[in-house]
């Protein structure tokens, strides 16, 4: 991509502040963090609910940056750098994609629906791929913020787009269009579960088809009451209905493989299907009927048909061998995509060592001397410590990069695969299918059961802005990261809360705020429970102790000023009724006296903890404690002529009571990671983390047997039992065992049969169409922890944090 900046000025209306000769655009960017923004880049100072892009413009200055458009001049950066001043920089970034699509004139897919956007786009993009040279959106870009970065990906080589469009309210699709400009519509699967910002169904088809008013076809699965919204002509499939113009009959089914007749113009023919799932057999049919519609030969379509291959859709970081940290993205190798999975990269190493394992990369488009140049300079950038290259043409390209070792296969890099080789780094796997990289993966992944906690990061940032939408704008928030991030991670999440500008972390043990600074993060930490033996750790690591009594404080003193330190931040807790920590009311002029002209400490912060902030039915106990912390801090402040941050809701507290005692900060914890005290606070939040494991083993059990340890369950008529890998010592209680609790399979309820074993659990599939080896889901959606919280006489805390940590952590983004 390059074009002039002159060309957008007036096209974006912007105001020029600086001067703007000749600067070509090579690089559009959104994200601070990406190391690829460079003298060719043009930043977009986008504002989120949670972020604004014009606080790193500086930091983006010195890292070579010139040319950014924002909404408001940045003071201290006038004369630095050249600046496009508009009303609004997310509109301002979808009206350049839509002059710099406008350059291109080629036949563009434009793909909707409410699942299955991406993975027909990819299967779209590996069945035309012979026979185009594609652009598509990477991933699932397909928000008002992402299309426009896919468009960017265009250049004067490509001669067909596959965009997909994904909208949450009214009235976006039309954007998208004028933006992606599609020729030919692609609808995929249109859900009928309520989707927010829809009032029925029927506006939820109106608004998406808004994608197809200029197209000259429109590829759907037969279904009048979507067709009637439709101008352009419909070219339908269907299973059922044979008027539809692709009409496909579903024959035997087995091993995986499903046999599939098509029948088009009175032409019938076979594709062998590598897969039996419903949903795939839908997305392969839209796919089929697009290819039959752009005229590729049946015969073809067969044969391309059958190496299919599921989609992973996000990336993923993953634990590996030897305190490795693994990002997957093994099926696929364009510079585009590279481009993001470095971003990606950089963002989730967790140690500072960054390696990476890359193919020969295939995209049409580009002579391949400058393809290449293209991944060095973008490798180089991300200042990667290690390239192992594999294949011919990357070797030869890339053979003058220092720290690259080159293997003409990954059959030749198998053989001489070294374990011991990778140790403390963060590896990023990229290649293109045809490499088989899922082969290097399995060597370096670590080896642990097939049981996953999978947690989901974009659900946190939603979750911290409901909260935050609770709060007046200025109002601080501490993020409760104790217990290993409530056993969804601590390093992770505190890593996506830096990012998010939260403004204190807070932990339990200084070992906690040890790690987290260990893996570089920066923010504020506050450790709850300091013993006095950590105070040395916790001075060297720059974290903030909660002080609870006098004789902690007279230690901590003691220490401080042994070290001969000034002004060190502490943070003071009062007793108001938890009956846990804190200093009593009686006790603060004790505190008031050993505080005042003390120059060793400075408050940072006076809080207290509410017992009953989720019950509103102690209201009354509540108000209690606060107005006695209020007596108490105030006095403390007006003694020690102090300004401290004040503090005394959690989670339910923010829920409950946020307008009369969010004080100068709040302190979130369960709710961050998706679990509420109360339905309406439920319904605010989204899942973040979901517990899967597999199917081990599948058998048929006889009437007059019985099932598992003590014959708890008796079989009274012949069932099909399966048995997952997870038990109690994975977290799984016990009491959830003999028919209280279930797991889902294949969307359905398998009743837990008998007792939870260590290691194991047995349940009902009697009426579930289901193979050793499919996905159980333990909990996530449904069951809620909340759910099983209930049925074992519990709460939500301790299942979340009780998860062993035997069990891998995975963390995605969308
Ligand atoms: C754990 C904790 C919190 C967070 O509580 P949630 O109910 O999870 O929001 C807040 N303050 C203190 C002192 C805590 O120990």
């Amino acid at each position: 991509m390059t074009f002039s900046i002159k060309n957008i000025i007036s096209y974006i209306h912007a105001k020029p502040f600086g001067s703007f000769d000749d600067f070509i655009i090579e690089n559009i960017s959104i994200d601070s963090r990406s190391l690829q923004n460079n003298t060719g880049t043009l930043f977009f100072a986008l504002k989120g609910q949670n972020h604004d892009g014009h606080h790193y413009i500086e930091q983006l200055i010195h890292k070579g940056v010139r040319y950014f458009v924002v909404e408001s001049l940045p003071e201290n950066c006038i004369g630095k750098a050249q600046f496009l001043i508009v009303e609004n920089t997310t509109i301002a970034l979808q009206e350049t994609a839509k002059y710099y699509r406008n350059l291109f004139d080629f036949p563009v897919i434009g793909i909707t629906g409410s699942n299955g956007k991406t993975i027909v786009k990819e299967w779209l993009n590996y069945l035309l791929s012979p026979d185009y040279s594609i652009v598509r959106s990477p991933k699932s870009y397909n928000s008002q913020v992402g299309v426009p970065l896919s468009v960017f990906g265009t250049n004067e080589n490509h001669n067909l787009g596959i965009f997909e469009a994904g909208i949450s309210l009214k009235g976006e699709m039309l954007h998208l269009e004028s933006i992606i400009k599609p020729s030919i519509g692609v609808f995929t699967h249109i859900g009928t579960a309520h989707e927010d910002g829809f009032t029925n169904p029927e506006e939820k088809i109106i608004e998406k088809t808004q994608l197809f008013i200029n197209c000259e076809v429109v590829i759907l699965q037969k279904n009048d009451s979507i067709e009637k919204h439709i101008q352009a002509t419909c070219f339908t499939w269907s299973f059922t209905d044979e008027k539809a113009t692709v009409f496909g009959t579903i024959g035997e089914q087995k091993n995986g493989i499903t046999n599939l007749l098509v029948t088009y113009n009175s032409h019938t023919f076979l594709i062998e299907i590598p897969f039996q799932d419903s949903i795939a057999l839908n997305n392969v049919m839209t796919c089929v009927t697009t290819l039959l519609y752009l005229k590729v030969d049946t015969a073809i379509i067969a044969n391309r048909v059958r190496n299919l291959y599921p989609v992973e859709i996000r990336l993923q970081a993953k634990k590996g061998i030897n305190n490795c940290v693994l990002i997957d993205d093994s099926y696929s190798s364009d510079y585009q995509s590279l481009k993001i999975a470095l971003d990606f990269l950089e963002q989730q190493k967790l140690h500072p060592k960054k390696t990476i394992i890359l193919s020969d990369i295939f995209q049409g488009g580009l002579p391949i001397e400058k393809l290449y140049e293209k991944v060095a300079l973008a490798i180089q950038n991300n200042k990667i410590d290690r390239i192992i290259a594999i294949g011919e043409t990357i070797s030869k390209y890339l053979s003058e990069l220092p720290n690259v070792i080159s293997f003409s296969s990954t059959n030749d890099f198998l053989k001489q695969f070294n374990t011991q080789s990778f140790q403390n780094e963060t590896i990023l796997i990229k290649g293109a299918r045809s490499f088989n990289f899922d082969e290097i993966v399995v060597l370096l992944e670590e080896k642990k059961h097939e049981t996953v906690l999978e947690i989901n990061l974009d659900a946190i940032t939603n979750n911290l802005n409901f909260y935050k939408s609770k709060l007046l704008p200025n109002t601080k928030v501490m993020v409760m990261v104790k217990a290993f991030g409530y056993g969804n991670g601590g390093f992770e999440i505190a890593k996506l809360l830096e990012h998010n500008t939260v403004d204190y972390l807070g932990v339990a043990f200084a070992d906690e705020g040890i790690e987290l600074r260990k893996a570089g993060i920066m923010l504020p930490i506050m450790v709850l429970n300091p013993e006095n033996s950590s105070f040395n750790a916790m001075i060297a690591y720059d974290l903030e102790p909660e002080i609870y009594s006098i004789t902690g404080l007279q230690a901590f003193l003691r220490l401080a000023q042994q070290k001969n330190i000034n002004s060190y931040p502490i943070h003071i807790k009062l007793d108001t009724g938890m009956h846990r920590l804190g200093f009593e009311e009686t006790e603060i002029d004790t505190l008031i006296l050993l505080l005042k002209n003390n120059n060793f400490v400075k408050v940072k912060s006076v809080f207290s903890h509410l017992a009953a902030s989720d019950n509103t039915d102690f209201n009354d106990f509540t108000q209690k404690q606060f107005d006695r912390f209020k007596r108490c801090s105030e006095k403390l402040i007006s003694e020690l002529a102090i300004k401290p941050i004040r503090h005394i809701l959690n989670t339910s507290g923010i829920f409950n009571y946020a307008n009369e005692m969010q004080l100068e900060m709040v302190r979130l914890g369960i709710g961050l990671y998706g679990v509420g005290n109360s339905k309406t606070e439920n319904e605010n939040l989204q899942n973040v983390s979901t517990l899967k494991s597999v199917i081990s083993q599948i058998r048929v059990v006889n009437e007059g047997e019985s099932i598992g340890y003590s014959r708890k369950f008796m079989v009274n008529e012949e069932i099909k039992v399966a048995t997952i890998p997870i038990g109690y010592a994975d977290g799984i209680r016990r009491a959830w065992g003999n028919e209280k609790g279930y797991v889902m399979i294949n969307n359905q309820k398998a009743t837990i049969l008998g007792n939870i074993c260590m290691d194991m659990l047995m349940v009902n599939v009697s009426s579930i169409n289901c193979l050793s080896g499919d996905e159980v889901i333990i909990f996530g959606q449904k069951p809620t922890v909340n759910e099983i919280a209930t049925t074992t006489h519990t709460i939500a805390y301790e299942i979340l944090t009780g998860i062993s940590q035997r069990v891998k952590r995975v963390f995605y983004k969308n």
